[in-house]
């Protein structure tokens, strides 16, 4: 979910970069107006198109868009580690608690002290997990 946002949030640096340079202007051919005495040199110019203009717009929103999709992903991810893996049960009213809690906010009694060997007591790839999201808090 993290690379996710991350993949998205530089997939929407580069559109927008991108969209940015677009060019929105268009040159015109120089031509001459008119016949004889009266004709007037008329020089290439570059003027502003307004449907690339649109173009751009529209390329900004999506970039938009997926920068703060990107953003929510990734914020999201790293939120998930500390909120969803973390806590145990309380034994006298099974609601869900902070894993370093003395006492519980549901009922107000006293926790037992969390035992730290239960830890180690985990073996094989579940260890290495618990030890993983330790590392990465
Ligand atoms: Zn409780």
């Amino acid at each position: 979910m993290k690379i996710i946002g991350i993949g998205l949030i530089a997939l929407a640096v580069i559109w927008g970069i991108s969209a940015i340079n677009m060019n929105t202007s268009i040159i015109t051919e120089s031509r001459t107006v008119g016949e004889g005495i009266y004709s007037t040199y008329v020089p290439s110019q570059t003027i502003h198109n307004l449907s690339l203009a649109d173009h751009r717009r529209n390329h900004l929103i999506g970039a938009g868009i997926s920068l703060l999709a990107g953003i929510l992903l990734f914020g999201f991810g790293s939120l998930q580690p500390n909120g969803g893996m973390q806590g145990r049960t309380c034994p006298f009213c099974a609601e869900t608690i902070k894993e370093e809690a003395k006492i519980c906010r549901y009922c107000n009694k006293d926790l037992p002290e969390l035992k730290r060997a239960s830890h180690s007591q985990q073996s094989g790839i579940l260890s290495w997990f618990s030890n993983y999201a330790k590392r990465t808090r």
